[in-house]
Order: C-alpha cells, then structure tokens, then sequence
C-alpha cells in the first residue's frame, strides 16, 4: 500500500510514519487485546486510561518537563488555545490582582508572523485587557510589510506586570523561528523578561515545533501548546504544559470580575479530570502515542534535534546557491530561518508552477507556500526523512543548474 505513497513537505497535517499508520491499522480494529478497535472503546476504560498515561509519560521524559508543570491533552487546536491562554491567564491575573480592572491589565505580544498577528487579534477580541505588541518584526523588513526576521533584542518593549507574555516560537506560514542559542540575535530574548525573582507569565504557540528539539528554557514558561497534527499525530489532538501556579479556579476569579471561562477551556478542569472531563480525541491521542513511543526508540530530542538541523541545514544550502545563481530568492534573513518550514521564492514568470509541477512528477507533493504569502514552502517534519531530504535537494539543485 505505501507504494502509491509520495513524499510529503505539507506543512500540516503532515507526514506520519509508515510503520507508525500500519500499526495503527491494526489498533484501529483491535486495541490492545481488547476485541474493540481505538476509535471505538471507552476512554474511560482502563485500557485506554494507561495508554493516556504513557503518552504523558513519555512527553515528560523526551522534553525533560518538571514537576513544577502539568501535561494536559485537549482538542480546539492552537486557535482554541489562542483563547484559552487569555480566558485562564486573565483568571489568574484577577486572582492576584483582585483590585485592576481590564483598564490597568496588559498582554504582551510578540508578534513575528502571521499565527502571532492572530494570536493577538484573538486577544484583542476577547477584551478583559489592554493588548501591548511588544514588537512586529514586519516593522523591520525592509518594505515594511512582510515577516522575515527575528526582531533585534532591542527593540522588544516589554509591558511592566502584564497577565501574559506570549510569543509564537516557530511561524509556520512565514518561515521564521527563533534561534535556540542564547547568544543569538535571532533569540528570544528570555533574560528581559527577569524581575526580581518572578518571570513574566510567558506563553509560547508550539504549534509547529513541538518535539523536533528540546524547548530552551521550557521550565520558565507559564504555557506550551502545540496541536499534534506536524510533528507527532493527526489533528484533533492539542497539548498542553502549563506551570502549576496557572492552573487556578476560573469560577473565583469571575466571582472577581473576570469573564466566566467556557468549562472546557479552564485548564482547572482538564487538570482535575486527568484531561477527562469530556470524550477525548481517543484515535489521534492513540496515533501521537504510537510515533512518541517510535521518538523514543530512536533516541529521542537528541536523535531528533541532529537529524532536523542536518535536513534544515541541506535544503538551506541549495536554496543559497539558487538565489546565487538568480533562480531562487530567499525570503527570510539569515539567522530568522525555520528548521521546519523553509520558504523562499522560484524566480521568473511561470517557474514557481514549473517548480511545483516537476516536483509532482517525482512524487514530492505539499511545496506550494501558503496561501497568504505564495512562494514555495518545504516542511520539514520529523516523519520526513534525511534520505526524502537529499532527494528533494537533488532535484532543487537539478532545477537551478537547468
Ligand atoms: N499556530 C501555529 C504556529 C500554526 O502553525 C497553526 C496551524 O498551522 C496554528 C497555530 C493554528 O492551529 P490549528 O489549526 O490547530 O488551530
């Protein structure tokens, strides 16, 4: 059956693993010796439960999440929690600050793509807050008007006690991350947001970066999400770490002033309810499980972490020497560049289609930039190999000596 299968760079949902799908077949008719298929037994069967804790399990010990953090499993994707992360930091603000009113409350944003511009403008919609864009990087590219960078440490204009800070650590649609080194200037800029001992309640979109490397300073963020439909499942699956001080009781900080939280979206009671208190998305969880449990076989970050800057670092490579010799362009700085997504630009009337089309006919499929942006984008997910990598580069580099 794989053999009609081609080669996926589809910025999401994404490639799978083979092996991974095959046995899911299996578990789609038999869940572990139960005689009842994944899609259809019980979650609160004790089965099910136990696989639930080895997914969490498993998280825990690839990311090296502490004790001070909880995993929480929940549906709505990284637009739900868009509005989930304003409905529960607001709560938890309320709480500590019984006395400020939506006037005299702030929310930071980082906003250095198109998920992040989004982010905010959810904010904003909410209300309960005043919405303060800690920096657009769309300011700093050279026409004003496009994502193409990671802004300088210096011009980040953080609020003095906001309810959030929030930041999108991988854009998937523009092509732009931040850098994991420290000292980089295309890094968050983490040592800004010390005071005194406490940091800023910071909220990082994983959407699509999760698990294809160790998260930097992953224990001093209030939240992580990511929906699993790039790196590690099928859509329908959203996953949550979030510090045990943000876990608070909505209902008393509405009791406060605060908006009432929608029940679903209350960390308090995905927490309570060991992210049962409705039907969970029982197949996709099933899915991440099974390519969690193959992440660990393989060795985990580590292994993951190497890999993906090697494919990163190819499709880079060719994409220089395309624009070196005039047929490609990049489009976003040097330093700025997403190891998941790589976008740039075939240059001349009808290549970009050309491009596209001869890719199709060696079954590389999923290289069409967004919609929003156009180019070409190359999605570089943990399912997709280093050897699916050298074929795409071989023929990048074919293309560009044509
Ligand atoms: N954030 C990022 C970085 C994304 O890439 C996406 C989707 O591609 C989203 C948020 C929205 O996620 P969802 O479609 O799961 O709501």
């Amino acid at each position: 059956s794989d053999h009609a299968r081609v080669i996926n760079f589809g910025a999401g949902p994404s490639a799978l693993p083979v092996t991974v799908l095959e046995e899911a077949t299996k578990g789609l008719l038999n869940f572990q010796q139960t005689g009842i298929g994944i899609a259809e037994v019980s979650h609160r069967s004790k089965e099910f439960q136990a696989f639930l804790a080895s997914v969490e399990a498993s998280i825990r010990a690839q990311l090296d999440v502490p004790p001070t953090h909880r995993i929480l499993f929940t549906q709505g994707g990284g637009s739900g929690q868009f509005s989930a992360v304003v409905y529960n930091m607001l709560a938890r603000y309320r709480l500590l600050h019984p006395e400020r009113s939506a006037a005299d409350t702030v929310v930071d944003y980082v906003v250095t793509g198109s998920w992040s511009k989004k982010a905010a403008e959810e904010a904003r919609r909410l209300g309960g807050a005043q919405v303060n864009i800690v920096v657009d990087s769309k300011q700093f590219s050279e026409s004003g008007k496009v994502f193409d960078r990671i802004p300088p440490h210096d011009a980040y204009k953080f609020s003095e006690d906001p309810a959030l800070v929030y930041y999108c650590e991988n854009e998937t649609v523009d092509g732009v991350e931040f850098s994991h080194e420290d000292s980089a200037p295309a890094s968050f800029p983490f040592h800004l947001l010390q005071k005194g001992n406490a940091l800023a309640p910071l909220v990082a979109d994983y959407s699509s970066s999760f698990m294809c490397r160790p998260i930097p300073h992953l224990a001093d963020h209030a939240v992580i999400y990511a929906g699993a439909q790039k790196n590690i499942g099928p859509a329908g699956l959203t996953i949550l770490i979030v510090r045990e001080d943000c876990i608070v009781d909505v209902d008393a900080a509405a009791r406060l002033g605060a908006a009432p939280v929608p029940i679903t979206m209350s960390y308090k009671t995905l927490a309570d309810a060991g992210s049962l208190y409705n039907t969970p998305s029982v197949l996709p969880i099933y899915v991440a499980g099974l390519v969690l449990e193959r992440m660990q076989r393989h060795g985990g970050m580590k292994h993951y972490e190497e890999t993906n800057r090697h494919k990163a670092e190819k499709v880079y490579a060719v994409v220089k020497k395309g624009e070196q010799q005039g047929k490609l362009r990049r489009k976003v700085q040097e330093g700025s560049g997403s190891w998941m997504n790589v976008v740039f630009e075939v240059v001349g009337s009808d290549a970009e289609k050309k491009f596209l089309e001869g890719a199709e006919k060696r079954g590389m499929k999923g290289l069409k930039g967004h919609r929003s942006v156009g180019g070409i984008r190359v999605s570089l997910y943990n399912a997709v190999t280093e050897a699916e990598v050298d074929r795409l580069v071989d023929y990048i580099d074919n293309f560009i000596n044509e």
